[in-house]
């Protein structure tokens, strides 16, 4: 099995060939095509199987059932849309065995992915510096980050019960956040927001109202709620947090890639105050699933916390060489990892940043002509205005099994893929824009189809 099957090389390489040239890709079906059991029965047994007949199973049975995330028709949760290069490079990283954990083993994939960090650390204006390490998706860069900002907060204030410190949250959060800290046991303060966003005197008023105030020892800002789009208030949280001596944690998963739009990236001025922040450019930046740019003010201080320690591996942290002991594996809870933030530097550097500005640009443009098309037609209205790339709509009349009827419809129909959301607990329409090829045409079809 180690062997080169030149055959089956070409095969492999004709599937990508194919599924690279498709324009645009096609939805396909996700669950609404199921899988009958006896098609996987036995499939796994102690002789092998052809090769090349797997390859067709999967393209003709299994592939039909995953609605394609880079379709400009994938319109649900947030989409996916990497660019050619990124894709293409993603398979030189599957073919070069790459591990891209220590610098020791992989300086050149670290140089390479450090510089698409310091660029992104650079456009949130973080100080020279910052730094971190690409991780698989927000869940982790989350995580991560509060795993850091929870052991500085304990060490800071020796005086706190250690099982008692808090993170400032709101209640518009992304769950993993949530689940960040149910890991780290450790409690969120929950606070109550004026229109879902987060602002400076919204936490100080929750704090002024609760009795245990001082044991809160960070702050999670989000900037672009992924239901809404919505931008917290980072200028007066971050700068909050800096005169209080509180961890500042900012959650761009999605929105931060706003930072490439001329109209937009003014809302995301406040990241500069983070000591730590994430943007997964496996959403509005373009890349191929899974990566997460995490980025810490002070690598050191994060380092301290997470570097596994162990006697096979005080080599990576024992050279001389100034940069030797900059191990990407030392910034997550991960060890191993692969070279995932390669893709995402091949395309910045190959397509420039200006094509990510006018790619990201798209997505807000078509946000806000979709508000347009919606408020001209009379039996749709707009919930909130469109923020960022996402606009939610409400349909008049409508229950939440009609808007799933229609979700299921229109993917049956191949035109889209729109689920719905709740909106301060009603069913509600959610289209997000990412892809730069979707275009206002499919919208227009995407409301025909809520008319009678
Ligand atoms: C998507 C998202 C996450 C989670 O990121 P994954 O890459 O899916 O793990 C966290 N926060 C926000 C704001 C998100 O949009």
């Amino acid at each position: 099995m180690f062997d080169y099957d030149a055959e089956f090389v070409d095969a492999v390489f004709d599937y990508c060939r194919e599924r690279l040239s498709l324009d645009p890709v096609p939805l396909d079906f996700g669950a609404l095509i199921e899988i009958a059991p006896e098609k996987m029965a036995g499939l796994i047994r102690p002789e092998g199987r052809s090769p090349e007949a797997l390859l067709e199973f999967f393209r003709d049975t299994l592939a039909p059932s995953v609605v394609s995330i880079d379709s400009p028709g994938f319109l649900a949760f947030i989409p996916n849309a990497p660019t050619k290069n990124s894709l293409l490079f993603d398979m030189v990283v599957a073919c070069s065995g790459l591990n891209g954990t220590s610098w020791l083993e992989s300086s050149g994939v670290v140089v390479a992915e450090n510089q698409a960090l310091t660029y992104l650390a650079d456009l949130a204006g973080m100080p020279s510096g910052s730094g971190g390490a690409f991780v698989s998706g927000g869940s982790i860069g989350n995580l991560s980050s509060l795993t850091v900002g929870r052991d500085v907060g304990r060490a800071k204030r020796p005086q706190l019960n250690p099982r008692e410190v808090r993170f400032a949250i709101s209640d518009d959060a992304h769950s993993s956040i949530g689940k960040a800290l149910h890991v780290l046991d450790v409690q969120p303060l929950v606070v109550a927001t004026d229109d879902h966003r987060f602002t400076r005197a919204a936490l100080e008023s929750a704090l002024e109202a609760d009795p245990h105030r001082d044991n809160v020892i960070g702050v999670v800002a989000t900037a672009g709620t992924t239901n809404a789009g919505i931008v917290d208030d980072l200028e007066g949280l971050g700068s909050f947090a800096r005169e209080n001596d509180l961890w500042f944690h900012v959650d761009g998963a999605y929105g931060a890639a706003a930072l490439f739009s001329n109209t937009h990236r003014h809302l995301f001025a406040g990241i500069r105050h983070a000591d730590s922040y994430i943007v997964d450019p496996h959403k509005w930046l373009f890349a191929p699933l899974d990566c997460c740019a995490l980025i810490y003010r002070d690598p050191t201080v994060a380092r301290k916390v997470l570097a596994q320690q162990a006697s096979y591996l005080d080599v990576l942290h024992e050279g001389t060489d100034e940069h030797y002991d900059w191990n990407p594996s030392d910034f997550g809870i991960h060890l191993s990892r692969r070279a995932r933030g390669l893709p995402f530097w091949f395309s910045l550097v190959s397509n420039g940043t200006a094509a990510y500005e006018s790619a990201v640009q798209c997505a807000i443009d078509l946000a806000q002509r979709t508000e347009v098309l919606i408020n001209e037609c009379d039996y749709l209205e707009m919930v909130r205005p469109a923020s960022l790339s996402i606009v939610l709509f409400r349909r008049k009349g409508w229950n939440a099994e009609r808007y799933n009827q229609w979700s299921r419809e229109l993917l049956a129909s191949q035109v889209a893929f729109v689920t719905p959301t709740k909106w301060e607990d009603e069913t509600v329409g959610r289209i997000a824009f990412l892809h730069p090829n979707s275009t206002e045409e499919m919208v227009r079809e995407i409301i025909d189809s809520l008319g009678d």
